[in-house]
């Protein structure tokens, strides 16, 4: 049993988790850099620990720090929220020789989806579907030929990327050099390895993930599809579950094979098989074997808290629910609340004046934020979700432009007038955008 959980990230995951753990009556250990030690998750937590100065490397990304905290506390078990320590194989090794449990998969199986190639190769040995692409490596001498034998246009990718980083479209053969030698250096720059590999590039594909729980004992459930195609450079802004592109039927039939996979390699806790989707068919890209910032849509269509259920197989006690019990309901929206300049996307640090949450029916509000708070400059720039959930997809929409009007942030820039223009968008309300629709849109609105 799990008595004292040490959160080891910040910001609205961190609060999110705190949640779960104080529904569950379990001690929660929050975790601060100098930076944060106003931070609400501090304030709410029944003990807090500060573990460095601001820059992430000596705070949050500090394994020694952190597990001393554990052993000042007795925490008994972490939570790695999402980013941060969540995909390390070597902390929940590290955790594991400690006798602390780690709240996550085996640190075998980050290891297996960390890496892209690997991640790839077993996912074609679970029965998942994949992007046509090279069987392992690129490299400058064997590139062309591979690159004929999947056909242009090509994807060159890193093998340890994130982010989104380390990616590079090659059209033609005159262009696939220069692709391969600056996604290596870009890969080498970000990640300190500078292996890449390559697919075929699809042209307008939506992406689309499944949400997966696994006990690790090789039972294991899906919780239906969020569609994030609405990305700005390669990083989600909105979210929505089910998505507008698929029905009943290919929502099952991808979630099933899914679910029979994470069962055959008896994967514990949550993750997501992501997928691009295009003319009807899925391409696996990659993984997550933590929970998703957008966990929150599946939340509200499924009413199962997924940090529940994470606790829960971290504790050997199995998942709550099975495959036939879960229901999905309804439709369900997620904005990204960032302190940004909406149309440059520029971080726009500083102290909250004014904050006022939106709330009533189908309302969730994830944030850390309130009036007085400081946005220290040195993290990510999400400073709360806003969630809404409708029994349609129309009804949702409606609710979500209600609920934009009532929602204030002073003192910084949003991103919450990008979704105030996005809700009445007609391409939006009918559901047809790809990944590349945010972006082309941005663009076409500078040029006015
Ligand atoms: P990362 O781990 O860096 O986020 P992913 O493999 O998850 O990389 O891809 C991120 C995004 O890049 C996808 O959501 C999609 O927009 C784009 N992308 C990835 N692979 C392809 C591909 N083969 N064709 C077209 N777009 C792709």
């Amino acid at each position: 049993m799990i008595s004292k959980i040490l959160i080891a990230n910040r910001g609205e995951i961190a609060l999110r988790v705190l949640r779960a753990c104080k529904e569950l009556g379990i001690a929660t250990v929050a975790v601060h850099s100098t930076a944060n030690s106003d931070a609400m998750h501090v304030r709410l937590a029944d003990e807090s620990v500060c573990i460095g100065p601001p820059p992430s490397r000596d705070s949050y990304l500090n394994i020694h720090q952190i597990v001393a905290a554990c052993e000042i506390t007795g925490a008994d078990a972490v939570h790695p929220g999402y980013g941060f320590l969540s995909e390390n194989a070597k902390f929940a090794d590290i955790l594991e020789a400690h006798g602390i449990t780690f709240i996550g998969p085996t640190a075998e199986h980050i290891r297996l989806m960390g890496d892209k190639i690997t991640a790839k190769k077993t996912a074609v040995e679970l029965g998942i579907p994949v992007v046509p692409g090279s069987p392992g490596e690129v490299l400058p001498e064997n590139a062309l030929e591979i690159a004929r034998e999947i056909g242009f246009p090509v994807l060159i990718k890193a093998t340890a990327g994130g982010g989104g980083r380390g990616m590079k479209v090659a059209k033609t053969e005159a262009e696939l050099e220069e692709a391969v030698s600056t996604a290596r250096s870009e890969a080498l720059a970000a990640f300190g390895n500078d292996a890449v590999y390559m697919e075929k590039y699809l042209g307008k594909p939506r992406h689309i993930e499944i949400q997966v729980v696994g006990d690790g004992e090789g039972n294991a459930i899906h919780l239906g599809e969020r569609d994030c195609s609405l990305q700005r450079r390669h990083q989600k802004v909105w979210e929505e579950a089910n998505s507008p592109a698929l029905d009943v039927e290919q929502r099952m039939k991808i979630g099933q094979i899914c679910a029979d996979a994470m069962k055959k390699m008896k994967y514990r806790g949550a993750g997501t098989v992501e997928f691009l989707y295009e003319n009807g068919e899925f391409y696996f890209i990659e993984m997550n074997t933590r929970l998703q910032v957008e966990h929150p849509i599946t939340e509200a269509i499924t009413n199962i808290d997924l940090v529940h259920e994470q606790i829960r197989v971290a504790s050997g006690n199995g998942l709550s629910v099975t495959q036939e019990e879960i229901q999905f309901q309804g439709h369900a929206i997620e904005c990204r609340i960032n302190a940004e300049d909406p149309r440059t996307f520029v971080p726009s640090p500083g102290t909250i004046t004014h904050f006022h949450a939106p709330g009533g029916l189908g309302v969730r509000v994830d944030s850390g934020a309130y009036a007085g708070y400081k946005i220290p400059p040195y993290y990510d720039s999400l400073i709360g979700k806003l969630i809404v959930h409708g029994r349609t997809r129309a009804e949702c929409m409606m609710r979500l432009r209600r609920v934009l009007d009532e929602f204030v942030v002073d003192g910084i820039k949003t991103t919450l007038p990008l979704f105030q223009e996005l809700v009445d968008n007609p391409d939006i309300l009918s559901g047809n955008y790809d990944i590349h629709w945010l972006e082309n849109h941005l663009a076409g609105d500078k040029s006015h």
